[in-house]
């Protein structure tokens, strides 16, 4: 016999049931994406789910439409696609060798002391906040105070996220201005925290049929102060530059500082590749007159030391920018993993005086000269880069064939992305389409463009050259 109380809620139950159950389809894109994914053995986590599993989640909440409605980001969609076959991984910029021993070490050892086990205060370890505020003051013309002006994050995204999340406000339709092509994970972050991006993008001042400077790529500065509105809280600027290699001149940064003075806007500097320049100097938004109070320096552990995988970055300002970006972070992760921090703070000490910076940087430029090379011998012209570790290529030379199928999720993301595809596919190699980073309205200005990085082994790069041979057999002119 059934109680009373049993039969009411199951009644109430079905009611909810018939109310709230809608047949749930997998995300189209993720769907789409799923032969290029199943792989014997693996679980294939983008294939659509099996109808048992939907129909036992018919009554699960709804995912939010922010996250529901989002395919696949371009990393895992170009990984996948590219492991499929065996392609020369250059699509994302982690390195494909392995951290100094030194480096490693560090890690080791902060692991072998119980301290270093346990939660980190929010703000970040001693040790590294030291480390953080010996290597930036100089460049920063001053001497951080590491108690309030420096924040240890997850990483520089999750620095980045803090500062969107710390100055927008949700309901108050606040903009942030961001130049083009810019990073990835921005746009979304910024709406996570409730604003809204403003895109300037580039220009290319030269014709982009031959090799070009980086600095040929310039921010109209009557363009940009024109997307100022009385909603804008923050520009970002991102110094070298990724993907297009750009590092900044002073003059540049002078008058987007003049611009952000004029309309009292906060600057957010990643500057995330600080310590890859080729022949240029890389110059902080921040050292420059009155710009220390209005701006937060981004950086990450991951860039400097080669070690992408350890989560480890900071943020760098005064200290009424750092402290809400501080609660905010105390929110989102409550703190950064100790032991990586620690191991971070060791290995910056040692690198100091190990000359370990300066060889990294050479390794760097010869590796960028090395895959320059590659595509002077396969004829196609790209940007120089003066910063950070990414070439962009331009391939509107290479023939895609009318008729060549493509799957849908690259299909339906327009001619870049079937282009980054093609060299997967036929080519062999990797890259990333820089429409990614651009806004809809504006992803033609990627053009034929494809972003390869240059973090990679000799012996990734020679096994590059030797595919990319293939690509002189699709150029236009043959
Ligand atoms: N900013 C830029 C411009 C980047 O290229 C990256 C990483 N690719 C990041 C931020 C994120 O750095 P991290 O790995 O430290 O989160």
């Amino acid at each position: 016999m059934r109680s009373a109380f049993q039969q009411h809620f199951r009644s109430v139950l079905s009611a909810a049931r018939k109310v709230h159950c809608r047949a749930k389809q997998p995300p189209a894109a993720a769907a789409a994406m799923a032969p290029l994914s199943s792989k014997a053995g693996d679980p294939d986590l983008t294939a659509p789910a099996p109808a048992s599993t939907i129909s036992s989640q018919r009554c699960l909440p709804e995912p939010s439409p922010f996250y529901a409605g989002s395919g696949l980001d371009v990393w895992t969609m170009m990984n996948q696609a590219a492991a499929e076959v065996g392609a020369v991984n250059l699509g994302q910029g982690f390195m494909s060798f392995p951290p100094q021993c030194f480096i490693r070490r560090a890690a080791q050892e902060a692991l072998d002391q119980n301290v270093h086990n346990q939660y980190a205060p929010p703000r970040g370890r001693p040790a590294l906040l030291e480390q953080i505020a010996a290597r930036f003051s100089p460049r920063l013309g001053r001497q951080l105070d590491q108690a309030s002006e420096i924040s240890v994050h997850a990483g520089a995204n999750e620095a980045l996220l803090s500062v969107f999340t710390a100055f927008l406000t949700h309901g108050q339709d606040h903009e942030v201005i961001l130049m083009e092509p810019a990073f990835d994970q921005y746009a979304p972050n910024i709406a996570m925290a409730g604003g809204k991006p403003v895109y300037v993008p580039l220009r290319v001042l030269a014709a982009a049929d031959k090799v070009i400077s980086s600095d040929d790529w310039k921010i109209d500065m009557a363009e940009l102060e024109a997307a100022v509105s009385p909603k804008t809280r923050i520009i970002v600027l991102n110094t070298p530059h990724n993907p297009v290699g750009k590092v900044f001149t002073r003059d540049e940064l002078a008058q987007i500082g003049a611009i952000s003075e004029r309309h009292n806007l906060l600057i957010l500097a990643d500057e995330v590749y600080e310590h890859l320049t080729y022949g240029r100097d890389h110059v902080s938004i921040a050292s420059l007159p009155r710009m220390w109070e209005r701006t937060v320096t981004v950086g990450s552990a991951g860039k400097l030391l080669g070690v992408t995988g350890w989560r480890v970055g900071w943020a760098i300002g005064p200290r009424a920018l750092i402290q809400p970006t501080l609660a905010a972070h105390t929110r989102i992760v409550f703190t950064t993993n100790t032991p990586l921090q620690e191991g971070v703070a060791s290995a910056m000490r040692q690198a100091v005086s190990n000359g370990f910076y300066e060889a990294q940087r050479q390794e760097y430029e010869r590796r960028r000269n090395r895959l320059m090379e590659i595509f002077d011998d396969v004829g196609l012209p790209y940007v120089v880069p003066d910063g950070a570790y990414y070439l962009l290529v331009n391939a509107s030379a290479v023939r895609v064939p009318q008729d060549y199928l493509f799957p849908e999720a690259i299909s339906s993301r327009g001619p870049n992305f079937r282009l980054a595809y093609f060299f997967i596919r036929e080519f062999g190699v990797s890259g990333i389409p820089p429409a990614e980073f651009y806004c809809e309205p504006h992803r033609y200005l990627a053009g034929d463009y494809v972003r390869f990085a240059f973090c990679k082994t000799d012996e990734g790069l020679d096994a590059a050259a030797v595919a990319l041979q293939k690509l002189k057999h699709h150029l236009q002119s043959e």
